[in-house]
């Protein structure tokens, strides 16, 4: 029998990372993410991989978020120079997602290290390197949707849209051990089936074992036409107060769901402010390869802004700015009233948001508008929370801006659509949840028991099982 290890993402969010191998010798490695949030669970990344990386056959991965490939070029540097196989779109995001990473994996350790001279310490290496990733980069393999290929001996994989950002993908495994195929749905990150330009996640019917996601397996999101009427409501409001709006926003997904709601409302007449600035050199690259891909739109939500692909996505709001340059980017320190200023990082622990309100947190008639999850122990979170001050840019700030947080907007599917994508497999196939808190994992599992009478089991981090 063949064997299957869950090695991340297990009980919590990040690092995703599941091992399978056959009794013939294959050896595929499902994810490679990298382990995000307080730092005890960032420390983890610097522990050995529990396998060793040479003896794989295979990676794969089902898109390009962090979470789920931050950890590749860390697996290069120990030595693995197999393929990486994703389709073909989130090979090109993870391009810029990786290199990122590693610029910020060698900032940090150089910040790090000056403090620990000072302190008579010896100097830390960083995770990985620029060099690191670009090796990573070397080993893609792009795949098309719906095309099954031999990744390794014995095991074949299929990619279907999961339609959670641009390229991910439902991850499809035939395990063939000696005369025996066993199926493996992976479920990846599945798509809130309301967010804009994204498909529906592809429904599958066959499978003896899947591993589903459950980040949001407690809760329904709120109708996506109520919170574009919160948000359309906040910017009129900050019209009439005469300030900036901030939103502090994820450079890949996000983003551009925010350019298609602000396009949507600039078209509709709701849109009051005079100027939107995308302040993210990340996210206007991710612009670009999210424009080159249009054909994955969902051509509904694509119709209802565009009849035919724009050259650009930035077509679709034309009062949209992008600054990619420093220069340009502290220009906008002189606008005063009138824009919405979309800028990183999601979590506001750094980057450009945080030159932005050094200028506007402080001021009442500015207006934040968070669009996304705030973990616990980031600056974002504490604004969300009602911190009156926060620190940033080494100085305390006022927190006297209007604050909100638009729930509606996640990536990920809630709970009643997490049910109804398991409930197209035929004759309830092993279920183990994956990817999510604890009790929300138990909520998920509650849920599945009392509709759909089907069992789901939790499983331990390390624990192995047969399929
Ligand atoms: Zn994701």
């Amino acid at each position: 029998m063949a064997l299957l290890s869950f090695l991340g993402a297990i009980q919590q969010v990040t690092g995703s990372c599941y091992l399978i191998e056959s009794r013939d010798g294959a050896k595929v490695l499902l994810e490679c993410g990298m382990r995000q949030g307080r730092r005890e669970e960032e420390e983890g990344n610097r522990a050995p991989f529990p396998f060793d990386p040479l003896s794989l056959d295979a990676v794969v991965i089902s898109h390009a978020h962090i979470d789920h490939s931050g950890l590749l070029p860390k697996l290069v540097g120990a030595g693995y120079r197999g393929p990486i196989f994703a389709t073909d779109a989130s090979c090109e995001l993870m391009e810029l997602m990786l290199l990122d990473a590693a610029q910020i994996q060698e900032k940090d350790t150089e910040w790090e290290n000056k403090w620990r001279a000072r302190l008579g310490k010896p100097p830390l290496s960083p995770l990985y390197t620029t060099e690191d990733a670009d090796q990573a980069l070397k080993q893609r393999r792009p795949q098309a949707y719906a095309q099954p290929i031999e990744v390794a001996k014995g095991v074949q994989v299929t990619f279907h849209d999961a339609g959670h950002i641009l390229g991910s993908a439902i991850v499809e495994l035939q395990v063939q051990d000696h005369h025996l195929t066993r199926r493996l749905v992976f479920s990846g990150d599945l798509g809130n089936t309301c967010s804009p330009l994204m498909h529906t996640p592809t429904t599958l019917d066959r499978a003896d074992l899947v591993l589903l996601e459950s980040t949001y397996g407690d809760r329904d999101h709120r109708n996506s036409d109520d919170t574009l009427d919160e948000l359309a409501e906040i910017l009129q409001q900050a019209h009439r107060d005469g300030g900036n709006v901030l939103i502090p926003a994820f450079a890949v997904g996000r983003t551009q769901d925010l350019i298609y709601y602000l396009g949507r409302f600039y078209q509709e007449g709701r849109l009051p402010q005079q100027a939107v600035f995308l302040d993210s050199p990340m996210a206007i690259r991710a612009n670009a390869i999210y424009s080159r891909f249009q054909h994955l739109f969902d051509p509904d939500d694509h119709a209802a802004i565009a009849d035919k692909p724009a050259r650009r996505i930035e077509d679709w709001l034309p009062i949209l700015r992008c600054t990619p340059t420093p220069d340009e980017s502290m220009a906008i320190n002189r606008v005063k009233s009138g824009a919405i200023i979309i800028a990183g990082s999601g979590m506001c622990t750094g980057g450009r948001i945080a030159h932005h309100f050094k200028h506007n947190l402080w001021r009442e008639d500015c207006h934040v508008v968070f669009p996304g999850f705030q973990a616990r122990g980031t600056p974002g979170r504490a604004i969300v929370d009602g911190a009156s001050t926060v620190k940033m840019l080494h100085q305390r700030i006022a927190v006297k801006a209007q604050i909100h947080t638009l729930g509606g907007f996640s990536a990920h599917a809630g709970q009643s659509q997490l049910l109804d994508w398991v409930s197209h497999f035929d004759h309830h196939p092993e279920l183990y949840l994956v990817h999510g808190e604890l009790e929300k994992m138990q909520a998920l599992q509650q849920a599945l028991r009392e509709r759909l009478n089907w069992i789901a089991s939790i499983p331990e981090p390390g624990e192995q099982i047969a399929i």
